[in-house]
């Protein structure tokens, strides 16, 4: 079977360039005709610092990202920043509370603790909006690691839709730790797209903004560079590359400054040891991976060549657009599919409410969920070369992923694999 024949929808891993692919076969074996390839070269060498800088500049292109956030590569996928924002945020939170009461009680150590204890039993809280299965797995780690009593999920979407995903509460009902100055929830947390469910966030939470807004971490691991974003409405932006940016193997954190020493001291260990919650892993430390500019230890770089092939793409075809231009186009796709599915609403049903419909994920059923009709009709998209449709283990269906390397063209050929199937 031809590359070219084929479109392929899945979920994560995802598509990436034909070029890109072509090109990274080359450098695989011999990068920059120094007769080795990429993935043999040190992570220290000054071409890895080159594709290193390319990727972070790319990235702020597309964003626009001001220069008071920094960009981070790990290697956690997105599941270790569900830990890693926990781990960083609570320290930070602690640490400034510390301070606080040093400040009143001087240098008297016992006492300094005693309030601290009290401080963090009684105030901390890390707020999570959990409207699909990714921020209920980032809520569940939250729980683990500090303990539920510090979890305020702050809405539940099931309990607003009959026990399941689909909708995102209005935000008069949600549950939000109050803020005052100088005082609130550690993080609040939510995921921008939910992969599994199909539900996005249309526009940034009115109820996380403002200038006591809490320190917001957004999870955009299958929405990353697809439209615009106020990165300053964030603390932290997180997103596992495989989707839209590049292949697995890093995830890329954006992070504002004031989060980083100087301006931001995380708590020592040994006090939170103390107090009893967690000492992350050094290799999930913010400071640290910012101090080494993501190089503390072996980075992919490879995998760090392909994100910055990708969005250097982006920055070439859209130009002064940004990722304006691809947000057209993902907008374009979605609503070509999106449009066909509700003509034929006698045969397919789209899951998440019209208010949230994802432009990533478009989860829908297939005659009322029918479990054989739905493996026919997968059978049948198949034989067209459209694959990954099959939707998540966990909720079942039809799902087309509609990432950033799913051409028009695709896009175009499902829909009429849609109508032919609808009319058959
Ligand atoms: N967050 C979202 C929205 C996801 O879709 C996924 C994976 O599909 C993850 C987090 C977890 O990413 P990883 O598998 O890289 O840990």
């Amino acid at each position: 079977v031809n590359r070219s024949d084929v479109h392929y929808f899945g979920a994560g891993p995802a598509p990436l360039p034909t070029p890109v692919l072509e090109q990274a076969a080359q450098v695989l074996l011999n990068y920059k005709d120094k007769g080795i390839g990429l993935c043999e070269i040190s992570h220290r060498s000054p071409e890895a610092n080159e594709i290193l800088t390319d990727a972070k500049q790319s990235l702020t292109t597309l964003l626009d990202i001001p220069d008071d956030y920094e960009i981070l590569f790990l290697q956690s996928g997105g599941s270790g920043e569900f830990s890693a924002t926990v781990y960083n945020l609570v320290s930070i939170w602690v640490e400034k509370k510390r301070a606080k009461i040093a400040q009143e009680v001087g240098d008297d150590q016992a006492e300094v603790l005693k309030r601290l204890r009290k401080v963090v039993d009684e105030e901390l809280k890390l707020d999570y909006l959990v409207t699909g299965s990714w921020s209920l797995k980032a809520s569940q780690e939250a729980a683990r690691l500090v303990g539920s009593k510090y979890v305020n999920v702050a809405v539940d979407a099931r309990k607003a839709n009959g026990g399941k995903f689909g909708v995102i509460p209005p935000e008069d009902q949600w549950r939000l730790t109050p803020r005052t100055s100088g005082s609130g929830p550690a993080l609040a947390y939510f995921c921008d797209n939910e992969t599994v469910d199909g539900v996005e966030f249309p526009s940034f939470p009115h109820s996380l903004d403002g200038d006591d807004a809490p320190l917001v971490c957004g999870d955009m691991s299958s929405n990353f560079i697809s439209r615009k974003v106020d990165v300053r409405k964030y603390a932290i932006i997180f997103g596992g590359a495989q989707k839209n940016i590049g292949n697995t193997g890093i995830a890329i954190v954006i992070i504002r400054k004031s989060l980083l020493p100087p301006h931001s001291t995380p708590a020592s260990p040994d006090l939170l040891r103390e107090l009893g919650l967690p000492v992350g892993p050094i290799v999930l430390d913010y400071p640290t991976i910012a101090k080494n500019n993501s190089l503390y230890n072996t980075l992919p770089i490879f995998d760090v060549w392909v994100a910055g092939q990708v969005m250097a793409g982006l920055v070439h075809a859209y130009g002064t657009k940004r990722i304006g231009g691809q947000e057209e186009i993902s907008n374009e796709k979605a609503q070509l599919i999106y449009d066909v599915l509700d003509k034929y609403s006698q045969i397919y049903r789209v899951v998440p409410d019209k208010s949230v419909r994802s432009r990533m994920n478009i989860c829908f059923r297939v005659h009322g969920g029918d479990a054989d009709k739905e493996k026919a009709f997968l059978v049948g998209a198949e034989k067209k070369g459209l694959l990954g449709l099959k939707g998540h283990r966990s909720v079942g269906g039809i799902r087309a992923s509609n990432y950033n390397a799913v051409s028009v063209e695709g896009a175009k050929k499902l829909v009429a694999y849609l109508e032919e199937y609808a009319q058959s």
